[in-house]
């Protein structure tokens, strides 16, 4: 992130593209882009982009890009939707950009890639209206193939289904040993039922407009050890199903996780408590049929409509407290999320939540992340470096640890903040260390009143030698840090110039 100049935050750029100013510089008209023709748009003063098709001028959204100007410019002229797929694929840019949109790229034949699916862009002239359809035939064989592939090879057939008087399961075969209800997410609403099953790097979807009503409650079953997953489903009415249902556009598909669409469902918001001065722990309830269980180490995207305006930011979930024996809570039984979030006084996204009623709803997105748990598995120390809001993917991460692993020796979290008062469950990680031994806080601070009798000062080696030390000689370390981006970068410096190695070092980033 750059600084931006003042007048070029995220809502004066919203109300640049309410204004009606014509910010394609083409009256309004779509064209058709060819290559030649886009490549020639890569100055500041005249730039378009290509992002999934669709080409946009941004030369009026230079200035109000949080990641500065030459970011932008890496992609000018040119296709970028890699590039913006690496930094920050949840932003809602057909949202944000709709008024810069200049047109389509010239379609040009393509080859399928292996076993990917193909999404032909269908543009509809004039009408500023993008949408995605998947033909069902072209590449079936390919998706099979690499079904195959993923699923490990022996079954023709992914998925099945069968009925009791009462009662639909879907079953899928993914083969997949340690196979996770954690990677099994469900949603079913107005008889649109979506299972998306997470294998490796892939994402496998069951997406059926089901034949008949089903009720509010689904059920996930996993037999790990054969990687079969179920999906059960209680019938609206006892009576037979003569099919499971309409297959929608992407049904029984096995795509690159990456290219698989955000999708978001909305939660109610049931409780929202005070955390400090300025952090508040929000808990969004799911609706009854949605399975969505959001793995340690992974974050959730959060989209409200902003002055017209789709805006996503990404945030972690934590757990209701911090249980002193660290056993699941009752009310943690998948139903609510928990969302300890800090309210900048000039933030959009964070102003708008706290303006949320009890009742109101707001929508979640799939889990994402590339933490694994299997990195702490094999720790015989753990270190947590955390910076102010930071904390949030440790919660998740302590839990895991002083649960569920028994080779790990200590878990210790190191928290910075800039006062007393800004420290998130002081209290509760207090007693922690009290009560479990392997446990141990340190609080640093870096604007401490004069009070303060514990450590000051900021992120750096000479700081974290003090407090990052293995517990033996050769012991098995792991380091998660999480906080601003810059005090993560330096962070990572720090330990890197201390000797840890790249394998022993975990930074959550966006
Ligand atoms: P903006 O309108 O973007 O910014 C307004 C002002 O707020 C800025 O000028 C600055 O002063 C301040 N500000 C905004 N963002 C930041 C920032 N990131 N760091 C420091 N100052 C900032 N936040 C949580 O509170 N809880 C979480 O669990 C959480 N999880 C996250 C997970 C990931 C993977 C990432 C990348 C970020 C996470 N964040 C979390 C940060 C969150 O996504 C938003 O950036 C934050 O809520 C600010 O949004 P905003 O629109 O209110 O602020
Ligand atoms: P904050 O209160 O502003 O800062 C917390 C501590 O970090 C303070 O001691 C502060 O010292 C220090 N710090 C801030 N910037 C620093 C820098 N450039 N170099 C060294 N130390 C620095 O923090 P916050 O407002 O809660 O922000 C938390 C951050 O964590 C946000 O940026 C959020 O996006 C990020 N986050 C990321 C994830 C993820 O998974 N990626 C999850 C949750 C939160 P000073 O006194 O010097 O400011």
């Amino acid at each position: 992130q750059v600084p931006l100049k003042p007048g070029r935050s995220l809502m004066d750029w919203i109300r640049l593209t309410k204004s009606g100013k014509d910010l394609t510089g083409l009256k309004g008209r779509l064209i058709e882009v060819t290559e030649d023709e886009l490549a020639k748009h890569n100055k500041k003063e005249d730039c378009w982009i290509c992002i999934r098709g669709f080409v946009y001028n941004v030369t009026p959204y230079m200035e109000y890009h949080p990641g500065g100007e030459d970011e932008l410019m890496k992609a000018a002229g040119t296709d970028g939707t890699d590039l913006f797929d690496q930094v920050h694929r949840w932003v809602n840019y057909e949202s944000m950009l709709k008024e810069c949109l200049v047109g389509r790229m010239a379609v040009k034949p393509l080859a399928a890639p292996k076993g990917e699916k193909i999404h032909v862009l269908v543009f509809i002239k004039g009408s500023r209206k993008n949408t995605l359809v998947s033909p069902a035939s072209p590449n079936l064989a390919h998706i099979k193939e690499n079904k195959k592939e993923a699923f490990a090879s022996g079954h023709s057939e992914i998925y099945d289904w069968f009925q009791t008087d009462s009662l639909i399961t879907i079953v899928i075969y993914t083969k997949q040993k340690d196979m996770k209800a954690e990677l099994v997410i469900v949603d079913c609403q107005d008889k649109r039922l979506r299972g998306e099953i997470i294998v490796g790097d892939h994402s496998y979807l069951v997406e059926v407009d089901l034949y008949h009503a089903v009720q509010e409650d689904v059920a996930v079953n996993i037999a790990e050890k054969v990687g079969k997953v179920e999906i059960t489903l209680k019938k609206k009415d006892n009576i037979h199903w003569k099919m499971l249902g309409q297959p929608l556009e992407s049904h029984n598909t096995l795509i690159k996780r990456m290219d698989r669409g955000l999708f978001y469902r909305k939660c109610k918001l049931v409780s929202k408590t005070e955390v400090t001065h300025d952090t508040k722990l929000f808990c969004l309830m799911l609706p009854k049929s949605t399975h969505l269980p959001v793995p340690t180490g992974q974050h959730v995207y959060l989209k409200q409509i902003i002055a017209g305006t789709e805006v996503v930011k990404p945030y972690t979930p934590v757990l209701p407290s911090l249980p002193l024996d660290f056993k699941e809570l009752s009310c943690h039984d998948g139903a609510c999320l928990y969302l300890m979030i800090k309210i900048y006084s000039c933030g959009l996204f964070t102003q708008a939540l706290d303006h949320l009623q009890i009742g109101d709803y707001i929508s979640v997105s799939n889990p994402e992340g590339n933490f694994k748990k299997s990195q702490v598995q094999t720790s015989e120390d753990l270190f947590l470096l955390a910076a102010g809001t930071g904390f949030t993917p440790m919660v998740k991460l302590m839990n895991f640890a002083l649960t569920e692993v028994s080779c790990l020796r200590t878990v210790k979290l190191i928290f910075f903040n800039k006062t007393e008062d800004d420290i998130l469950w002081r209290n509760q990680l207090e007693q922690l260390a009290l009560r479990d031994e392997r446990f141990e806080v340190q609080f640093i601070l870096s604007q401490p009143t004069k009070d303060w009798v514990g450590k000051q000062g900021k992120i750096s080696s000479s700081l974290l030698s003090e407090f990052v030390k293995r517990s033996r000689k050769d012991s098995k370390v792991l380091i998660c840090i999480c906080g601003p981006t810059p005090f993560t970068e330096q962070g990572v410096q720090c330990l890197k110039d201390l000797g840890y190695s790249q394998e022993e070092i975990h930074a959550f980033t966006a």
